[in-house]
This record gives structure tokens, C-alpha cells and sequence, in this order.
């Protein structure tokens, strides 16, 4: 692939070069579909039609600054200037690409126009040379011109000497300065030069030129392996057709979306709606089968999970502005519409900020493939934090080669059924108690569908042997000399694990209360509000539970009232409930 793009990419090469990185007298497609006339410019309108009526007029600046991305024709379009200077008959100020001086231009073999790359010859003596060589007439053609690429990397002294020159320049000579970073051009420079602005071409224009190419060609293709091949080039014609080279190669006969993908190794559309789509389904089983999948087709979990992002983001967008509005592929549309319609936006930023946070555990050295389950799973249990509890002792279990719960018969009492969990959403939290009784009998049935049962749950007087397995490993420590200190460091943490087990609202129980006593086995937390102080105690054995593996067994006082000023709440990883718990039942520390 390198190979190719080089090729392509330093048009003035010997031909003998181009040809030996390729198949025998295969001449690169960039290279064979040269523009040779400004019309034939892809996505450049605007600065075409401007250059056009200045050589129509006779009215051209003898220094021109072309900025823009790689690979979008300003290379190209200087040559073309020269060749409408130079050329000998031209057709409505488009060069004839018939005259020797065309043919010349085309094969980079006339001696009027001199190429530069200003990335390699960058210091003040190449540019002395310049300027010694402009003085002297042209000898083949009209004008000599100048195009200097990637003009930014020169340096200071360098860019002095050029200066001297387009001051003043002979009148036979002409200036092409060419950027990707215009930003580092010196505004001496900038102001003696007219400026045009390339832009990104759009997929459409990309994709209309590599079908007209193919059709010209006599090569079959898909549309949608074309419109693959524009998207991947971002904006640029050069690469799209590197690409297309490439998939030519490959694929040795019809072009089709398949070898694209193969030869891109891409991750495929559909693995990401899958991805989604576990949100949906709910189902842990499916999480860990799309984790084989992707494993087995050999795809890096990096990508995968960077690739899921701007697809999430795509979803958001097309949620925002409408689908018509988003750059999607066509046969997508239909997938990228419901996918909007199922989510929330607010679901749509979770999910994301997922992704993120799996994206930055990876580049903190976190074991990758883990992170990738561990994302696919906590997007199966979005809206259902009560489970994550369960998945990581799952985790556990398949680690330690154990046979993994979803296939555990239904109506084993120890774990919720994750796989049979049916796809219907959520019932509404409904506040609505079971009896004490019916709780206690079964202590551990927190699945999907009655998830709202756990509140009852825990304002239930349930005794230390009805506890969860969970909850009665859970040390309990002796109750230390600074009960109130600790419970206070620990405060943060402790509302995160309830959160996490019994009731994703009680997260924010750390911003509205706050340990502020202890005083003979009493714990006081004062609350903001009445609201927030009933709302924990209906979940005051849950916090009991979790103190207690922090100032051991104690009894809890609450009041109403203003909280005291606290230390502000450390880095956002540590933050992060999910992956805290996680860190504890592994007992890992991110890696600095
Ligand atoms: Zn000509």
C-alpha cells in the first residue's frame, strides 16, 4: 500500500520507478488519470473557474499559494498552469494537451518546469539555486514556473531568499507554492501570492469520479465498494485511487465491497449494529458471541472500539440532524434510522463515553481483548447496572475456566437468567413494595424484569443470613479508632457500589448526603434535603452492608441539613464505578 501511494504521491518519479513497484507497465490509475485539462479537476469548481477567466483575461499573478489537504489536485492544478502557459494551441485557455509542450508537461519531462519539494530541500541554498536559475530565460517553453510543495517546511533564511524573488520576479517566470499548512507560510509571503483554498472533496464527487474511471476502464464493480473506497479516502482523490488500485489488485475482476473491506480490514457495518444491538437484546450470551466473532476474524480491539465510537457518533448525528443530513452509506440508511429511533440521546453520549473510557483503559496498557468484553458486556447491561455485579463474577468464572452461568437451567436462584432474558424493555421503576416475605424467600432474584424489586429489597429487615453470598463475603472490619474519616473517604465509593448493585440513582446519594458524626456506634449522615434522607433510608441496610466493610458494623443516624465542604473527588477513571469494582475484584491498579 505504501509502495503505491508513494508512487503516486511524488509525480515527478522516473516512470521506470512507478512501474517496478507494479505489475508490468501498469501505470498507477492517479498517475493514467491525471487531469490534463482544468474541467477535468474533481471537486475544485471555485478555484477552476477563477484560474480559467485569469488566463482567459491574460491577467495571471505571477505567484500563486495553493493550500488545502493532501491529495486534493493543487500539484495538479499547477502543472495544469504551466501547461496552459506553455501550451502552443490552447482551447479556450484549457491546454491542448496535444502540442509538444503538453506532451512534455504530462511526462514530466520539460525542462521549464521545475518541480520542488520544498520537505527535502528545504535550506537556503536550494532556494539560492532557484533564484539563480530564474533569471535565465525559459528554453523550451514560454514561462518557466516554479511549483514549490509543501512551501511551509522551508525555513527562515530560506523563505527570505524566496521572498527577494517574488518581489521581484522576471517577467517569464510564474510560481506555484503548494501547503498543507498555510498557518506556517510567513505573512510576507502569504501577501505577495494569490491564494486559492482546496477544498476536501465530497464522497460523491470521489465516488462519481471512480466510477467514471471504472466504467472508462472496463472494470465491473459494485457502487457501494466505490462509495466505500470515496469514504475511506477522506477528501482525497489521490488516495481513492490508491485505494482502488489496490482493491484492483486484489480482487483481479470485479470490484466488490467485500475485497475493500478485505484489503482495508475494515471492520464490517454490521459488527458495530450488533454491537448496538446488544443494548437491546440484553443478552451477555450474545456479548461474549460477537466477542468470538471479532476475535476469530482477527479484528484489533483498539479499532474495533474507536470504530464503534464514530459510529455511535454517527447515530447521535443522525438522530440530531436527520439521516439526509449524515454522511452514511446508502443501504445503511435503514439500520442508522432505527438505531436513532431506539435510543436516547442521553444513551447515545453513555454509550460513548463507554467507548472512550474502554479506549483510554487500552492506551493505559489495561489488557485489550478484556476491555473489548467488558465494554460489549456493559453495553449489554446498559440500563441494568444491578447485573454488573453479576457480569464481573461471570468474568471471573469464564477466566478461571469455570462453565459460564447463561447456560445454568432456568430457575437457578443463585444468578439472574441473563440469556433468557426476553428483548422487551424495562417496566418503569415502579415503587410499588413486594411483601418482606416474598423478598426474603428469594434474596437473589434481581434479573432484568423485577429489577425494581431490589429497592424492596433493601428496605426489607433482612437478617445477616438472608444476605446475598456477595454481601456475606464481604469482610466486615473491626470499627476503627476514626469511624467518621473513614466513612467519609469512603463515602464516595460506597454510594457508587449501591448504585451499582441495587439502584443506579443512589449515585447520586454522594452528592446530596454525607457521613458528618459518629458518636457511640452511631453514624450520622446529613442530607440536603428531606427527599434525599428518606430516599436513604429506605436503602439504610445497603449502607450498612457497604460501611461495614469500612467502619465495620454500625447504626445510622440521618438528619437534614447543610453539608460540610469536602475534598473534591479524584481522577474521573477512579471514578468510574464499574471499573473500580472491577479494579477491586481484580485487585488491579491502572498503569501510569
Ligand atoms: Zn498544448
Amino acid at each position: 500500500m505504501d509502495a503505491g501511494r508513494e508512487a503516486i504521491e511524488s509525480g515527478a518519479q522516473p516512470k521506470s520507478q512507478i512501474q517496478s513497484q507494479n505489475v508490468m507497465s501498469y501505470l498507477v490509475l492517479a498517475r493514467r488519470w491525471r487531469p490534463l485539462r482544468f474541467s477535468e479537476v474533481v471537486g475544485q469548481p471555485h478555484v477552476v473557474r477563477t484560474l480559467l477567466n485569469s488566463i482567459g483575461k491574460g491577467r495571471i499573478a505571477h505567484a500563486y499559494l495553493f493550500s488545502g489537504p493532501r491529495g486534493v489536485g493543487k500539484t495538479t492544478t499547477a502543472r495544469l498552469l504551466a501547461r496552459a502557459l506553455n501550451c502552443q494551441n490552447p482551447d479556450d485557455s484549457e491546454p491542448c494537451g496535444k502540442c509538444p509542450s503538453c506532451a512534455a508537461i504530462s511526462d514530466d519531462r520539460f525542462i521549464d518546469v521545475i518541480e520542488i519539494d520544498a520537505a527535502s530541500n528545504r535550506g537556503i541554498d536550494d532556494i539560492r539555486q532557484l533564484r539563480d536559475g530564474v533569471r535565465y530565460a525559459p528554453i523550451e517553453g514560454k514561462v518557466k514556473t516554479y511549483i514549490i510543495d509543501e512551501v511551509h517546511m522551508l525555513t527562515e533564511p530560506a523563505f527570505n531568499a524566496l521572498l527577494k524573488t517574488l518581489e521581484e520576479p522576471p517577467e517569464h517566470a510564474y510560481f506555484c507554492l503548494a501547503t498543507t499548512d498555510p498557518q506556517k507560510v510567513p505573512a510576507t509571503i502569504l501577501s505577495r501570492c494569490q491564494r486559492f483554498d482546496f477544498r476536501r472533496i465530497s464522497v460523491a464527487d470521489i465516488r462519481d469520479h471512480l466510477e467514471k474511471i471504472c466504467r472508462a476502464e472496463d472494470i465491473e464493480y459494485e457502487l457501494d465498494a466505490l462509495d466505500h473506497v470515496a469514504r475511506k479516502a477522506d477528501g482525497s482523490v489521490r488516495d481513492s485511487l490508491s485505494l482502488l488500485d489496490q482493491v484492483i489488485a486484489f480482487s483481479r475482476g470485479k470490484v466488490l465491497r467485500a475485497d475493500v473491506d478485505e484489503v482495508l480490514g475494515e471492520v464490517r457495518l454490521d459488527l458495530y449494529f450488533k454491537a448496538v444491538g446488544l443494548v437491546n437484546s440484553r443478552s451477555m450470551a450474545e456479548a461474549f458471541k460477537l466477542d468470538e466473532e471479532l476475535a476469530a476474524a482477527g479484528t484489533d480491539p483498539q479499532d474495533f472500539i474507536l470504530g464503534l465510537e464514530s459510529h455511535l457518533v454517527q447515530i447521535l448525528q443522525v438522530k440530531s440532524v436527520g439521516v439526509e443530513n449524515v454522511d452514511v452509506p446508502p443501504d445503511a440508511v435503514k439500520d442508522f434510522k432505527g438505531a436513532a429511533q431506539q435510543f436516547t440521546e442521553a444513551d447515545l453520549i453513555r454509550l460513548i463515553q463507554f467507548c472512550s473510557t474502554a479506549e483510554v483503559d487500552i492506551r493505559r496498557k489495561f489488557n485489550p481483548r478484556t476491555r473489548l468484553q467488558l465494554l460489549l458486556l456493559r453495553f449489554a447491561a446498559m440500563e441494568n447496572s444491578v447485573m454488573l455485579a453479576d457480569l464481573i463474577d461471570r468474568i471471573e468464572n469464564v477466566a478461571a475456566g469455570k462453565p459460564d452461568d447463561v447456560h445454568r437451567a432456568a430457575g437457578s436462584v443463585a444468578r439472574p437468567e441473563v440469556a433468557e432474558t426476553p428483548t422487551q424493555p424495562v417496566p418503569g421503576r415502579v415503587d410499588g413494595k413486594k411483601s418482606d416475605a416474598h423478598v426474603a424467600d428469594k434474596p437473589q432474584q434481581i434479573s432484568l424484569n423485577n429489577a425494581h424489586s431490589d429497592n424492596a429489597a433493601d428496605s426489607a429487615p433482612v437478617s445477616e443470613e438472608t444476605q446475598s453470598g456477595k454481601a456475606a463475603k464481604k469482610k466486615i472490619v473491626p470499627i476503627p479508632d476514626n469511624p467518621l474519616e473513614v466513612a467519609q473517604n469512603a463515602w464516595d465509593e460506597i454510594c457508587d457500589r449501591i448504585a451499582l448493585k441495587h439502584n443506579s440513582s443512589s449515585k447520586l446519594m454522594k452528592f446530596d448526603g454525607y457521613p458528618v458524626g459518629y458518636e457511640n456506634g452511631y453514624l450520622k449522615i446529613r442530607f440536603t434535603s428531606r427527599y434525599h434522607m428518606d430516599n436513604a433510608r429506605s436503602r439504610k441496610q445497603a449502607l450498612q452492608r457497604e460501611l461495614a466493610s469500612f467502619v465495620g458494623n454500625v447504626n445510622l443516624n440521618f438528619e437534614v441539613g447543610e453539608l460540610p465542604a469536602r475534598k473534591v473527588a479524584g481522577d474521573k477513571q477512579e471514578d468510574d464505578p464499574a471499573l473500580r469494582l472491577l479494579m477491586d475484584r481484580f485487585n488491579a491498579h491502572p498503569q501510569e
